[in-house]
C-alpha cells in the first residue's frame, strides 16, 4: 500500500443508515501507514515553529500526540463537554440534528502561543471552527489545520478557509 488512503476503511451505515463513515482505525493500526500519515501530517509545516498542538476528541488525540512529539510541542486536548477536569471554556456548534459542546482547559494555552490544530477528518468544519474559537479565545494563534481526511463536499475547508486558516489534508 502506497499511499494514506490504502489505509482508510469505509463502513457503510455507521452510526447511522446512509453515512458512509471513514474508519482510521486500520491506518492507526499499521506501523508503516501511521508513521507515513503522522510525517505527512506535518510536512506542509516544515521549518514552521509551534508551542502546541491541539488534538480535538478523539481520534485528533491519537493524531495529535504522535504530531506534537515530531514537533517537539506540548499537546492540549478539546474534549466534549463535562470531560475536562480543571476550569473550562466551553463552544456550542451545530450538528445535523441537535448541537453540541467542547471545551477546553482555561489555561491550556496562553496568549501568543502558535498553534497547530489536528484531528482525522475535516467535514462541515463545526467541530473545527469551535476548536479555534477556543483557541483564539486565549489568545492562541492557530497557525494551521492538519486533517488526514478533507470531504470538501461538506464544506469544511471552505469554512475554515474562509476564517483564514491554513487547511491542510493528506486525501479526499
Ligand atoms: P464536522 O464537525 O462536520 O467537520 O465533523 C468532523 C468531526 O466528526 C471530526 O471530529 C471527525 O472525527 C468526526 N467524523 C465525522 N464523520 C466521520 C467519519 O466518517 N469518520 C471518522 N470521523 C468522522
Amino acid at each position: 500500500m502506497s499511499s494514506v488512503r490504502d489505509y482508510i476503511r469505509t463502513i457503510p451505515d455507521f452510526p447511522h443508515e446512509g453515512i458512509m463513515f471513514r474508519d482510521v482505525t486500520t491506518l492507526f493500526a499499521d506501523a508503516r501507514g501511521f508513521r507515513m500519515a503522522v510525517d505527512q501530517l506535518v510536512q506542509p509545516f516544515s521549518g514552521v515553529r509551534f508551542d502546541k498542538v491541539v488534538g480535538l476528541e478523539a481520534r485528533g488525540f491519537i493524531l495529535g500526540g504522535a504530531v506534537a512529539h515530531q514537533l517537539s510541542a506540548g499537546f492540549v486536548p478539546v474534549r466534549k463537554k463535562g470531560k475536562l477536569p480543571g476550569a473550562v471554556i466551553s463552544e456550542s456548534y451545530t450538528l445535523e440534528y441537535g448541537t453540541a459542546e467542547v471545551e477546553l482547559h482555561d489555561d491550556a494555552i496562553s496568549a501568543g502561543e502558535r498553534i497547530l490544530l489536528v484531528d482525522d477528518l475535516l467535514a462541515t468544519g463545526g467541530t473545527a471552527e469551535a476548536g479555534i474559537k477556543l483557541i483564539e479565545r486565549l489568545g492562541g494563534e492557530v497557525i494551521g489545520c492538519a486533517f488526514v481526511i478533507d470531504l470538501p463536499d461538506l464544506g469544511g475547508r471552505k469554512r475554515l478557509e474562509d476564517l483564514g486558516m491554513n487547511v491542510q489534508a493528506l486525501c479526499a
